[in-house]
Formats: C-alpha cells, sequence, structure tokens
C-alpha cells in the first residue's frame, strides 16, 4: 500500500464557508451528462465535493474501519480501467427528467466515460451503479427443468441448467428536492426531519442548503437481467418483470413463513422464459428487510403473531406489526420504479408482484403494465398462508379474490413449538 496520508485536519460540516471554485454544480435532470455535472462524494479532494454524505451506502462504516486500522489509504483513488459495463445502455429520456428518477444517478454507470474531461483534471469520481455478468445455479430452475416447465436453449438456460444473466448493482444518490416531492412534503421539512432522526448525522441538511444530493447510509439494489439489457427499453419487447424487497430469513434461509423465496425463483424461471421466446426479464431486487423495519423488529412481529390470543390468524397479521413497529410498512414504493426508468422501461407486460402499493407507484411513474403475475398457489408454503390470505384481503392483487373476515379468522399458522 502506497504509504499517504490525509490531513488531520478535521473540517466540520456546518461551517457554511465550504464553497470552492473547484465544486462543480449539479443540475438533476439535465439533457447530457456535462449539462448535469458528476456527483462528487469521494473523500479525497473535499474542495471538489458536491453531495452530502458518503459512497458505499452503509458499508462506508466498514470502509471507515479499515483506514482506521492502517489498511486502507484514505486517499486511494480506484483504477476504473476496464470495469465498464460489458452492454452499454442508456442514455435513456428517463435520465434526463428530473422527475423520473430522484433515488439513484443514472450518470454513475461508467462515469469515467460520462464525464472523461474531469477524470483528466484529476476530480475523483466514484461509479455508483455498475453492471456484470453471471450464471445463475438455482435448485428451483433445475426442478423446473425436470417437471418440464423450463427447456435448455444453450443460451438463456444452459444445457446444465444454468440460466445466463446481465446483473447490475445501484447504489442509492439522492436528489433531495425530488425525493421531497414525492413524499409531498417541502424540502426544508424533509432536511429537518432527516437531520433530526439520524441522530444529527449530516449537519449540511441544514447548514448548506446549496447541496442538493446526498448519499444516504442505506442498502443498494440490484437487478437481474434475462436476455439483451437493451430490449428494456423498448416497449414492443415483451417484459416479465419482478420488483423484489428483500427478505433475508426465507431468499437465503428457506424460512417457510413467507411467501418471498418461491415468488422470486418462480419470478426468475418466468424471466427465463420470456427472454426464451424472445422477450427479456429483469428481476430489481431491493434491500428492504422486513419492509424496511429491519430484521430485530421483524423477528419480534413473528413472535407476537405466534403468542397472541387466538393464534397467528390472517385476520391479525399487519396488525402485530404495527403494534410493534409503529406502521406496517416503510418500505416507500414510491422510490422503486427509478431503478426500473433508469433502464428505459417504458410497459411491463407481465408484472410478477400482487402488492398494490408497487403497482400503483409504478402506474403512477407512467409505466404501463399489462398483466399482473400472482404467486400460483402451491408454491406457497403452509406457514405462510396466513401472509399471503392478510395482504390478499389488505388489497393485493390476486386472480381468484380475497377471504371474508371470518375466513380470514381461520386462516392460521403454527404456534410457538
Ligand atoms: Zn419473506
Amino acid at each position: 500500500m502506497a504509504e499517504t496520508k490525509k490531513s488531520n485536519h478535521i473540517i466540520l460540516a456546518s461551517h457554511t464557508n465550504l464553497k470552492f471554485k473547484e465544486t462543480l454544480p449539479v443540475n438533476w435532470g439535465a439533457k447530457t451528462a456535462t449539462e448535469r455535472g458528476p456527483v462528487v462524494a469521494s473523500m479525497t479532494n473535499n474542495k471538489t465535493r458536491n453531495a452530502i454524505g458518503a459512497h458505499s451506502g452503509s458499508y462506508t462504516v466498514y470502509r471507515a474501519l479499515s483506514i482506521a486500522s492502517g489498511k486502507f489509504s484514505p486517499v486511494h483513488k480506484p483504477d476504473l480501467h476496464n470495469t465498464e459495463a460489458p452492454t452499454p445502455i442508456g442514455p435513456y429520456p428517463q435520465w434526463s427528467d428530473a422527475t423520473k428518477i430522484v433515488t439513484h444517478d443514472p450518470w454513475g454507470l461508467d462515469p469515467q466515460i460520462h464525464f472523461k474531461e474531469y477524470f483528466e483534471k484529476g476530480y475523483d469520481i466514484r461509479p455508483t451503479i455498475a453492471m456484470t455478468q453471471a450464471h445463475l445455479q438455482l435448485p428451483e430452475v433445475y426442478e423446473a427443468i425436470k417437471a418440464g416447465r423450463l427447456k435448455p436453449d444453450g443460451k438463456i438456460v444452459k444445457e446444465n441448467g444454468d440460466i445466463r444473466v446481465t446483473k447490475v448493482a445501484l447504489e442509492p444518490v439522492w436528489y433531495l428536492p425530488g425525493v421531497a416531492e414525492r413524499l409531498n412534503v417541502s424540502e426544508g421539512e424533509l432536511r429537518k426531519i432527516l437531520f433530526q432522526e439520524t441522530g444529527g448525522m449530516y449537519p449540511e441538511f441544514i447548514t448548506r442548503r446549496d447541496l442538493k444530493v446526498w448519499l444516504p447510509p442505506i442498502g443498494s439494489s440490484t437487478a437481474y437481467i434475462f436476455g439483451d439489457p437493451r430490449d428494456l427499453a423498448k416497449p414492443e419487447v415483451e417484459l416479465t418483470c419482478r420488483v423484489h424487497d428483500e427478505c433475508n430469513g426465507s431468499d437465503v434461509f428457506g424460512s417457510d413463513i413467507c411467501t418471498c423465496r418461491p415468488y422470486l425463483m418462480y419470478g426468475i424461471e418466468d424471466a427465463a422464459r420470456t427472454a426464451q421466446r424472445g422477450g427479456v426479464g429483469i428481476i430489481v431486487y431491493y434491500r428492504k428487510e422486513g419492509r424496511a423495519l429491519g430484521e430485530v423488529t421483524k423477528f419480534l412481529v413473528y413472535n407476537a403473531r405466534k403468542r397472541q390470543e387466538g393464534g397467528d390468524t390472517a385476520a391479525t397479521y399487519f396488525k402485530r406489526t404495527e403494534c410493534v413497529a409503529g406502521t406496517e410498512d416503510a418500505r416507500f414504493q414510491e422510490f422503486m420504479p427509478d431503478a426500473l426508468h433508469f433502464f428505459g422501461i417504458k410497459k411491463i407486460h407481465n408484472l410478477h408482484s400482487m402488492s398494490n402499493m408497487k403497482y400503483d407507484s409504478i402506474v403512477k411513474s407512467g409505466i404501463e403494465v399489462v398483466n399482473r403475475i400472482s404467486i400460483p398457489a402451491e408454491l406457497i408454503p403452509a406457514d405462510a398462508q396466513v401472509e399471503i390470505e392478510a395482504k390478499k384481503a389488505a388489497g393485493y392483487f390476486s386472480a381468484d379474490g380475497a377471504k371474508d373476515v371470518e375466513g380470514l379468522k381461520k386462516v392460521k399458522g403454527r404456534d410457538i413449538e
């Protein structure tokens, strides 16, 4: 590691005299990358920063620990040679619409290409989106092949059952005026509450009203694309899409209290099938564990549901979450379509989601939805009937309708064992 040191001098973000001639303006929604200007949030030169917060979302804390332990140079600049996307995508009309994308930086994919002139001047601009290729090896997909639902074609689904995909990681880059507008609050009010509720982590919310972009310390989103990523922007090409919120317990560990992994796997199977018949598929995975309330809250709710009088029933499903967390859902689907707009999506032919909140948000953002696909009944684990029936009764889409109150009381899950 190169022996490089940064000054120990601490600069308080609350100082208002931090505007420098090197600081570039950000014109969110401008027509071209050059007119928009790069988001500069790296720490190697404080004079060029034009955003609040730091790169890598929640991992910025681990980066700080590496620096503190002496294993990571604070002035390291990434060598971006050969890191660019295997398939160049965009720019799409949504990239230059300040209202369509407010939680990602569309020019954050391959900034070394979009902002070449600034790289040459020495600006340390970091990618916030990255794209690569992968092969998926999934037991459910092998089963789908065995059952004859999916057939290897050597291109999308290989002879050995692996699925070829392009995957895209998108870090959050929030344009505060746009975020405030989506939530229907004033920018000032949003800044005040963000400052207060993060324990005063970002004084610039209050002191630097000129800084409009924030890199929040939250999880990223990942898109898995089946077929040519450029086809996502073509409304005439059939598109199958699942927008999936993280559920570690089910997605990774196969816990049977919800439908998350089965629905995700069904979405993958159908996305691959769509690509095989000349269409394109996309699964977007949002790090919003436990309805964005976190796993600790989620597990407390599971216990409360299973211990309540009368047992775990669909009739009381949402109530228990609200009692523990204070709200039944904190996901704010208002921002979810931003990732879809990054890919230029205008029309979804098959939407794999039963959530009315997700559907409403996608349609409201200007994307047409043709068919809504609910999870097939045979894929729902027994203990997850409580969740699915409660959601259907609360307005989730399902071709076979919802149960009434008496019916919901009869849908029961396991007790604490
Ligand atoms: Zn789940």
